[in-house]
């Protein structure tokens, strides 16, 4: 608070501004401003610097805010550049694929060979790791599903009666500006343009099957299955007799499947062989309410791009959950039991990013009367990783039309006969995988090289062994170490190069454990293992090993198993 004082010097009166002040603790006047001569013109003068003094203050004040939102705002678009950056994109993915051996082109010696890709030793592993886990989530972890695998080729009438000969068609566009060929849907012929803004110039109408003959007498035309499902529904009488499954049951099947794509891209993403993993999952009409649903589905938050919203020709995700979509008759209570589940299954694979779309009506299947697609946002763009489709009647009624055979069943809790409905949850098992390697991808700048931070149920490599001291007998507890846990898992076994460049090389494929053997190896018998994440070990006995990878596995604390040991002299 200011006040005004007078002053008498050498027997004149001055009038001056001051303000008391709390500076350390203590109490202290300062003088602001002198003031004059007078009373009057003092308390003018008074006025007149208070005022002015609020104003630079306020001035002041509003600086600063700019200055702080503009900070703001620079770490917030940081924020989103290091996502960027972070995020591997698609051809640098494909060259660290090929350097790592995950993925190699389709002969590659000619060339290679548009929409097909091969798995390399390390791809191979991640690649099957994911389909065990799919499976024991979705089959063995079920009590009403279960598995079969089908032929890829079948009776040529399973394509009549499925819709795939008639329906199952691309239309082939090419830009009239940029010349990028690609296909669009039937439904977007003349609604839409490239990317790039040119017209298209319609090619026609393609079928995606793969044609092929069979036998060589007498050959007929057969097809490279399109989708696992007919499969299912073709086995459906024989796997409900010979499992002994009442309604409400599941089969599943993870295979490969053919499409004749008119333009395979961004990697393994559109290929022209892929894998698909999904199960048709049968119950009777009447079923309505679904006895599995819990909290977990029904509470579960998700991001949801609506039909309504797309039709406005927006974007925007609106967040909800599952049950929410219930209440607003989005899809039945089974269908978003399975959506729940999806999304579930995915997060358990880290992949916590999962978006929803509702198809528009237009753009239903042939034969699905609501579908939702799981996107993922890849490098290239937020891309359909799964769906999931109320296929209804169709499928069965269309093969008792075409076989004459009846697909009922009896249902004994209703004690009817009929033709059960489907939902029909499906999975890209290649967009997975480059979901899952494209989340992993971390190149560490303290490090210097690539972190491949893949779930430990997932790593290709489980854990990778290294002697440290060079010397007959350290070798010989390393190999006794690595034969026992190949029993298991893959173990890698190197023995030499610097220790540095071993972990480098491990961290870089996404091994998560490396087990280092060294003189307490032969005094006490123990080890030390190296997280992969943070380059921090823990001592454990040689004699615990098995049971602390197999828990980490599991999800467990690597640290919670032993002493942490600084060994960064041995680094
Ligand atoms: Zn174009």
């Amino acid at each position: 608070m200011a006040f005004i004082v007078k002053k008498k010097i050498n027997g004149g009166e001055y009038y001056y501004l001051r303000e008391s002040r709390r500076e350390n603790g203590k109490i202290r006047a300062i003088t602001l401003a002198y003031l004059g001569k007078t009373k009057k013109e003092a308390e003018k003068k008074t006025r007149d610097f208070l005022k002015n003094r609020e104003k630079i203050k306020n001035e002041e004040i509003i600086k600063e805010k700019m200055v702080e939102e503009k900070k703001q705002e620079i770490k917030v678009d940081e924020k989103l550049e290091a996502e960027k950056k972070i995020k591997i994109n698609i051809d640098e993915l494909t060259n660290f694929c090929k350097r790592e051996g995950f993925i190699f082109r389709s002969s590659d010696i000619y060339g290679g060979f548009s929409g097909f890709w091969d798995y390399g030793p390390l791809g191979i592993e991640l690649f099957n790791n994911i389909k065990k886990e799919w499976w024991n989530y979705f089959v063995h972890q079920k009590e009403n599903m279960v598995g079969i695998d089908a032929s890829i080729i079948s009776h040529p009438r399973t394509w009549q009666a499925s819709g795939h000969i008639a329906n199952f068609n691309d239309v082939a566009v090419v830009c009239k500006k940029c010349k990028q060929a690609t296909k669009i849907d039937k439904t977007e012929v003349g609604k839409v343009k490239c990317e790039c803004g040119g017209e298209y110039d319609v090619k026609g109408e393609f079928n995606l099957m793969f044609k092929t003959r069979v036998g060589a007498i007498d050959s007929a035309d057969a097809y490279l299955r399109g989708e696992t499902a007919q499969g299912m529904f073709m086995d459906f009488r024989l796997v409900q007799q010979t499992s002994r499954k009442q309604l409400p049951f599941g089969i599943a099947q993870i295979g490969k499947c053919f499409r004749n794509e008119i333009a395979p891209r961004d990697f393994l993403f559109r290929s022209r062989e892929f894998h698909i993993g999904e199960f048709e999952f049968f119950i009777n009409p009447e079923e309505k309410k679904c006895s599995l649903l819990e909290e977990k589905h029904l509470g579960l938050r998700i991001k949801i791009l609506d039909a309504e919203t797309q039709i406005e020709g927006r974007t925007e995700l609106r967040e909800t959950t599952v049950g929410n979509m219930l209440k607003e008759n989005k899809l039945e209570e089974w269908h978003a039991y399975w959506l729940a589940e999806q999304v579930l299954w995915f997060n358990s694979l880290g992949l916590t990013e999962i978006k929803i779309r509702e198809h528009m009506k237009s753009e239903l299947s042939h034969y699905s009367s609501a579908t939702f697609d799981l996107d993922y946002e890849y490098s290239f763009g937020s891309r359909e990783i799964a769906g999931i489709a109320n296929r209804g009647q169709y499928d069965l009624t269309q093969h008792t039309k075409e076989s004459g055979e009846k697909m009922e069943i009896f249902d004994e809790k209703y004690k009817n006969k009929l033709i059960p409905k489907v939902i029909e949850p499906t999975f890209g098992i290649e967009r997975v995988f480059l979901a899952v390697l494209t989340k992993a991808y971390n190149f560490d700048e303290k490090r210097q090289n690539v972190i491949l931070k893949i779930p430990t149920k997932l790593a290709p490599v489980k854990a990778a062994v290294f002697p440290i001291i060079k010397g007959e007998e350290y070798e010989k507890i390393s190999e006794e170490i690595v034969r026992d846990l190949r029993k298991e898992w893959n173990i890698a076994y190197d023995k030499s190069g610097s220790l540095g460049r071993r972990y480098a090389r491990n961290d870089e494929i996404g091994t998560p454990m490396c087990i280092t053997v060294d003189e307490d190896s032969l005094k006490d018998k123990s080890v030390t293992i190296r997280w992969r994440d943070n380059a921090e070990q823990v001592k454990v006995k040689i004699d615990n090993l098995r049971e602390i990878i197999r828990s980490v596995i599991n999800g467990e604390d690597l640290f919670k198993f032993g002493k942490r040991v600084n060994t960064r002299k041995k680094d």
